[in-house]
Parts: C-alpha cells; structure tokens; sequence
C-alpha cells in the first residue's frame, strides 16, 4: 500500500497536471460521481493536497474530491491524447487542455462541499499529517506523551492514522529502527531523550522516504539512483524493513521480523534493545 510519501509525490504529479487548469472534460465512471459533472467540468483545479493517504482534489466550484487508493488504486498523469494501457478499472478521468489525469481501480472516492469536508468520517479522525510543513517534532512529542497514546506499544500506535497521518508499514519498521527503540515498547516505558529522539525521527524519515522517492536508509549506504529499480532497489532502500535475516549496516546483528498489529515488522536486536 502507498504511504504518504507515495501518496505525496502522486499529489505533486497532479498539482503540476492540473492546478489552475480548466477540466474541460471528465468521465466520471466511479457510482459516487453520477450527477456531479456540473461541479468538475468547467471548473478550476484549484490545488491538490493530501492529509495522511487520503487525496483531495479542489474545484473552483466549491467543490473537493476526496479519494483513497486504498490497496490497489492508482494514478496517472500523461499527455491528452494518450492513454495507460491497463486493464485496470477506470473510476474517473479529468481532462485539461494538456493532460489526463486518471485514477484507476480506487473505490473510496466521493465529491464534498468545501465546507462539509471536515466532516468525512475518516478525515475527521485523522492525527497530524508527518509530511506536512506545519508538524513539527514537538507537536509528535506531546501526542506521544498524551494519555490516550502513551500506553500503546509503538508496533501498533505507528499504524494509527489518528495518532500521525500517513506512516504506513515500511515507514513504522524504518523509523522505529532510526530512533533505536524497541517496537514493543511504549511511549511511557521510553526516557523522555528517547521520546524526543523518536518525535524527531518519525518526521526525519518521513520526509528522507518523501525527498529520495521511498528510500530511507542514508545517501551513503543507499543504491546509486541509477539501479534504483527492479528488485535490487527493493533490497536496497531500507535499513531493516523486508531485510530478515541479514545483516543490520550499523552493527552486524541479524534483523529480525514479526508479525506486530498484522503486518509484518522488521527491527535489529541490538539497535532496538527492549525497555529494561
Ligand atoms: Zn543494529
């Protein structure tokens, strides 16, 4: 499934697509469309965003797209005129004098009044989103220190889209790795150094994933961009995340995976040492 850095540079394909473009036709497959064409055709993009893995599409009629991809669906850009060969389920295409942008399989797409948008169940439950300019580490250290979060093990808090948006299950394994703390441990059972480090880390790693296209180990020990492709560059891009049983870069230990809150988890014994 994409994580928000995915979901992230899939909005900065449409924003350079579609922003301040007239859509001046649509194919509007997805049931949740029908009758809404008046809303998106001859109207303006006005800006696309994301707030963890969900995408919001923005019209000048006061409209906003809201659409998930869930496990399967997927975006494309390219120039009008040309078409994805896909066998894949078109739910809805939108048309500039440029480009086509088509979203294909999703299922979790519905059209909101701008003003009734805060009140999506699953955006209103929402935390933070890691990528966004305004989260900063001190707002990720008070949710850690909250009594609703606290208690919670880190293998499980770190897939709650409502304590932090868009940490998926690659990112959950990475940056619980960086910040050296154990994925059974609770944010009460970490000293507050260890608190602070791992605040600092969720969003340092998020952003590295966001900047490098889905790689967070460090420049120096990443693939060069040129074989970033294929499955050498799967085996490449993590620190720890599906590298079970080999060697950790930092210290030589075996890492280690289990399956924690029903995906599977990777950590190093000895980076991560259990809470005493
Ligand atoms: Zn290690």
């Amino acid at each position: 499934m994409p994580e928000g850095p995915e979901i992230r540079q899939t909005a900065d394909q449409l924003v350079a697509a579609l922003c301040d473009r007239v859509i001046d036709s649509a194919e509007l497959e997805h049931e949740a469309l029908r009758g809404q064409r008046r809303y998106i055709v001859g109207h303006r993009v006005t800006a696309v965003d994301c707030h963890g893995k969900a995408l919001l599409t923005r019209f000048s009629s006061g409209r906003t797209l809201y659409s998930h991809n869930q496990l399967y669906g997927i975006w494309t850009v390219m120039p009008r005129g040309e078409t994805p060969q896909t066998t894949r389920a078109l739910r809805l295409a939108l048309h500039t004098a440029e480009y086509s942008a088509r979203l294909y399989s999703a299922t979790d797409i519905s059209l909101w009044r701008d003003e009734a948008l805060t009140e999506h169940p699953f955006l209103r439950r929402l935390g933070p989103d890691v990528l966004a300019n305004e989260t900063v580490a001190d707002h990720v250290l008070d949710r850690l220190e909250r009594a609703e979060f606290r208690n919670r093990r880190l293998a499980t808090l770190y897939l709650d889209q409502g304590f932090l948006a868009g940490i998926g299950n690659y990112l959950r394994s990475e940056i619980l790795f960086f910040a050296g703390v154990h994925p059974q441990a609770r944010p009460i059972d970490l000293e507050p150094a260890a608190r602070r480090r791992l605040a600092v880390n969720t969003l340092r790693i998020s952003k590295r994933s966001y900047r490098t296209r889905g790689v967070t180990l460090p420049s120096r020990l990443a693939p060069p961009a040129c074989c970033r492709a294929g499955r050498a560059y799967e085996a490449g891009r993590f620190a720890v995340f599906a590298r079970a049983g080999q060697p950790c870069y930092w210290c030589g230990a075996k890492i280690r995976k289990a399956e924690m809150a029903s995906r599977r988890l990777y950590w190093c014994p000895t980076c991560q040492p259990a809470s005493p």
